[in-house]
């Protein structure tokens, strides 16, 4: 099967861990450890395709904890993001500290990342928490424009299907590449 590598990146408690659970099991579980650098590892048959995904998950700060001390040299955001192919980028509707933090965390991969069209989704979960909002679909929508990527709003919590078009979606595109 085809090797796909994949980083969830974002603020902290914007329910990155959760995403990946949800994907890979289904399931909403209420709360994670804050700060682990998780690597998932699962075979996957998306259309048809076998695929051997790796999903980093990240901590608050968008860095990995870092397994070998020989590496420590490189940032460990750099190292998660010159490792991965694909990009999810994570914000929460509730938080607009956390929907300030995307463009920032997308120059960085532009920055460090040896291919100009790694493809990258930017995520606006929470979006069962409409009466919390305090960032608009369309502030979403504007963002992803400019930087010229995909936007998806959705809720993790209250809908399976939207996670797992994230996640398809991304594979795909890093598929294609
Ligand atoms: P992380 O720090 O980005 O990994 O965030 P977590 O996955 O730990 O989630 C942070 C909190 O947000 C947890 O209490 C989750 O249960 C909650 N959460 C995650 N996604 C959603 C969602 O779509 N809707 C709601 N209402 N809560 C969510
Ligand atoms: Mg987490």
């Amino acid at each position: 099967p085809k090797d796909i590598k994949l980083a969830v990146l974002g603020s902290g408690r914007v329910g990155k861990s959760a995403m990946i659970v949800r994907f890979l099991t289904k399931r909403f579980i209420g709360d994670y450890e804050p700060n682990t650098g998780k690597l998932y590892s699962r075979l996957v048959c998306i259309e048809g395709d076998q695929l051997s995904l790796q999903i980093q998950d990240t901590p608050g700060c968008g860095c990995v904890q870092v397994q070998d001390s020989l590496l420590q040299a490189v940032d460990p955001l750099s190292r998660c993001v010159q490792w991965a192919e694909g990009f999810l980028l994570v914000y929460s509707i509730t938080d607009y500290s956390s929907y300030q933090s995307i463009r920032p965390l997308y120059q960085h991969i532009r920055k460090v990342h040896p291919d100009s069209r790694a493809p990258v989704i930017i995520v606006g979960n929470k979006g069962d928490l409409l009466h919390a909002r305090q960032v608009q679909t369309h502030d979403g929508l504007q963002l992803a424009n400019e930087l010229g990527s995909v936007f998806l709003e959705i809720s993790t919590s209250e809908n399976y299907e939207d996670v797992c078009d994230v996640f398809q979606h991304l594979c795909k595109e890093v598929s294609k590449l």
